[in-house]
């Protein structure tokens, strides 16, 4: 059994659609396994956007993610990393697979709804980074 980290985002949040998402999580064989609503502040969102730090829209994208709560989860199943990306669509919603969540919820590259872990590397880092190990059921 595979795990990832999702986060559904401030744009996401604040358009009410968290169960809308969470719904095609669990229709599509992801268990929640872990999950709470959060604000980031400015230290928190930017060490989890780490690998990013030297690219232009950084500062933006640390803005953007501590502009409103955030719900994060672990979602656990088969194939559970890639599943979840299929799941997300591309990271621009305009490019994104119909019946995608960013097509489906996303307006623009800088605000798409989702966050997806992207290897079995990151997913690690990422879950460890909002849940300790007695979170995790
Ligand atoms: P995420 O990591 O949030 O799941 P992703 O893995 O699809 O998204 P990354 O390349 O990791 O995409 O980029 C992280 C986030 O940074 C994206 O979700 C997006 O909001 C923002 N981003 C990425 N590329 C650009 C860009 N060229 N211009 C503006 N924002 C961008
Ligand atoms: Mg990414």
């Amino acid at each position: 059994m595979e795990q990832t980290l999702s986060i559904i985002k401030p744009d996401a949040v604040k358009k009410g659609v968290i169960g809308k998402i969470i719904d095609r999580f669990e229709s599509n064989g992801l268990r929640i396994a872990a999950m709470k609503k959060i604000q980031l502040d400015d230290a928190k969102a930017g060490g989890f956007y780490a690998e990013h730090k030297e690219r232009p829209f950084f500062g933006d994208l640390v803005a953007f993610m501590t502009s409103g709560p955030v719900v994060v989860m672990v979602l656990e199943g088969d194939n559970a990393i890639a599943k979840n990306r299929d799941l997300m669509g591309a990271t621009n919603p305009k490019e994104a697979k119909e019946g995608t969540i960013r097509a489906d919820f996303a307006e623009s590259i800088d605000a798409n709804a989702v966050h997806g872990s992207d290897s079995a590397q990151s997913a690690q880092r990422e879950i460890k980074y909002f849940f300790s190990d007695n979170e995790v059921l």
